[in-house]
């Protein structure tokens, strides 16, 4: 990626404080997504590391994941799965909990999406304290597919997500633009 795609990226993602509680700034990304020109050049360049990485399937994070993933995927010409919150997808599903600050989250996978063909690209907007890009690591091991790498549009360092997220990605890579 070029430093001028990455001024432009950055210049089409707000900061928005204190939401949605107080001393979070949340990072929005509904700027970038309104222009053409920097939503083509992120999914180009998602789609690209894809291809790199020899990606098969391209896991989206909900919700925000799911709307970067899905151009990337076609664009990457491999399959779109997305991992939801518990409780939203109607199949046969494998779960995966994780601890969040206050209390703990689930995830959950179609089980028949993802097999021991599968290399796969995790793809989020941003990366915070890595639990949940951590827990969708598991979740593509226990369905026996191989972890390609994650990438993350932002990575908010000062949380430690990378340190967390490095044992379970087991040397693939963690890619934040
Ligand atoms: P974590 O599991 O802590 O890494 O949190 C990652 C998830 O929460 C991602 O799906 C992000 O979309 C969302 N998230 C966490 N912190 C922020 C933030 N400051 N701004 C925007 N999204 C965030």
């Amino acid at each position: 990626m070029t430093g001028a795609t990455r001024e432009l990226l950055l210049s089409r993602i707000r900061d928005v404080p204190d939401y949605p509680k107080p001393g979070v700034m949340f990072k929005d990304i509904t700027p970038l997504l309104a222009d053409p020109a920097a939503f083509t050049a992120l999914t180009e360049t998602l789609a690209e590391l894809c291809v790199r990485q020899g990606a098969t399937k391209v896991v989206g994070l909900e919700a925000r994941g799911f709307i970067l993933a899905a151009p990337v995927a076609v664009r990457a010409g491999v399959g779109f799965i997305p991992v939801r919150k518990a409780g939203k997808l109607p199949g046969a599903t494998l779960s995966q909990a994780y601890e969040l600050e206050y209390g703990t989250a689930e995830i959950e996978v179609h089980a028949e999406d993802l097999g021991a063909d599968d290399r796969v690209m995790v793809i989020d907007d941003v990366l915070a304290t890595g639990g949940t890009a951590q827990a969708s690591l598991e979740l593509i091991r226990r369905a026996g597919a191989e972890v390609a790498g994650v990438a993350i549009l932002m990575e908010l360092a000062f949380l430690g997500g990378r340190a967390r997220l490095e044992p379970a990605l087991r040397g693939a890579p963690l890619e934040s633009l």
